[in-house]
């Protein structure tokens, strides 16, 4: 098996690559290609620690695995290392054996902003022009970063629960080359074409009032049941689209909706259908768009396969006999 180690990953592995084997998974779990096993997260009753495991089987790009790790909220504190800890392991799906190890941290970073990157490609309005963010810790910088690749925008404007993290996404933007504003909530739905969320809030900001016709969302903080990033009415507004169907629906930002009984698992589309054509995505230029980016295992595989294949070229993959 290739072991490939958490320091190797900044140098391997792109944004770009990374938006590449995002997109191609997603079209592969919209054909079938692709499936996700149901995610295990446990709070083990240890360090306030929740550890789990999401995985899958691609038969398109043939990945086999699982991602684990989790949340251990006192890391940075007691041992100085960063309080989300994964890996990914990869296995040969001829065989079984396992064939890799892939540190997890950085590539979930980027599989995340690949993922509300896919959905900014194939549903907002070409003439977006303004990048709303709300939210401004560890996630948003991969955010924004991809965001701004996808279409000629000329501003970001930001808000955050906390406002004082909001120069680190300033500091962000300028490296994008884009001015940055702080705003308000009605001044960023009011600006945006459009709002990327990445919070870990438990109650809404983003209301649907503050939202203009027109905009697409990438709601991309809800991960977890209970966790809640924008009004729920806003759902039932916009045509909602998602990585994946179950997951939006329970552990998503469409939970809600549902629950309120806004929304149903028949008006939510896997964004995959988009990129395959087989549904098309954004039909009218005042048509609000909502990409619920729950985070599949499947997406951790693509790009922990594509580390991989750039580490064994580079020769910087640890071969081990198991
Ligand atoms: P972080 O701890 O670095 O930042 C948290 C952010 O949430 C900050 O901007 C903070 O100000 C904001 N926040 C905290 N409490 C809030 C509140 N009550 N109301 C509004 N905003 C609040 O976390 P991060 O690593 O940037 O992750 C952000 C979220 O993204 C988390 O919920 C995480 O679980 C989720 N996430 C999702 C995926 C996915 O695939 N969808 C992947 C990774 C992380």
């Amino acid at each position: 098996m290739f072991i490939v180690p958490e320091k190797e990953i900044a140098g391997l592995i792109t944004a770009d690559d990374a938006f590449d084997a995002v997109e191609a998974v997603f079209a592969a779990m919209a054909a079938g290609k692709a499936y996700n096993f149901p995610v295990v997260r446990e709070a083990i009753g240890h360090e306030d620690a929740l550890y789990g495991f999401k995985g899958g089987f691609d038969r398109a790009g043939m990945a086999l695995g699982l991602k684990a790790g989790g949340y251990w909220p006192n890391n940075l504190e007691k041992h100085q290392v960063i309080n989300h800890q994964s890996s990914v392991f990869l296995f040969d799906p001829d065989t079984g054996r396992v064939s890799a190890m892939v540190g997890g941290n950085l590539l979930t970073a980027l599989r995340t902003a690949a993922a509300s990157s896919v959905s900014i490609k194939h549903l907002a309005r070409e003439d977006a022009r303004v990048l709303g963010m709300v939210g401004a810790g560890h996630q948003s910088a991969f955010q924004l970063r991809a965001a701004a690749k996808q279409r000629d925008f000329k501003k970001v404007v930001g808000w955050n629960y906390h406002p004082e993290m909001l120069p680190n996404l300033a500091k962000v933007a300028d490296e994008v080359g884009l001015p940055f504003e702080a705003v308000s909530l009605e001044e960023l739905g009011a600006q945006a074409d459009v709002i990327i969320t990445i919070t870990s809030a438990f109650s809404p900001s983003l209301m649907d009032v503050h939202v203009k016709p027109g905009t697409h969302l990438a709601c991309m903080g809800t991960d977890t049941k209970g966790k809640q990033e924008v009004e729920a009415a806003l759902l039932a507004r916009a045509t909602v689209f998602t990585d994946e169907v179950a997951q939006s629906t329970s552990i998503g930002e469409a939970q809600h909706a549902v629950v309120a009984g806004l929304l149903s698992e028949g008006d939510i589309t896997q964004i995959g259908a988009v990129i395959n054509g087989t549904h098309p995505g954004r039909t009218s230029a005042d048509q609000i768009t909502l990409f619920d980016g729950t985070g599949v295992g499947l997406q951790d595989l693509a790009v922990a396969a594509a580390a991989v294949q750039l580490a064994r070229a580079r020769g910087v993959a640890i071969e081990v006999e198991v």
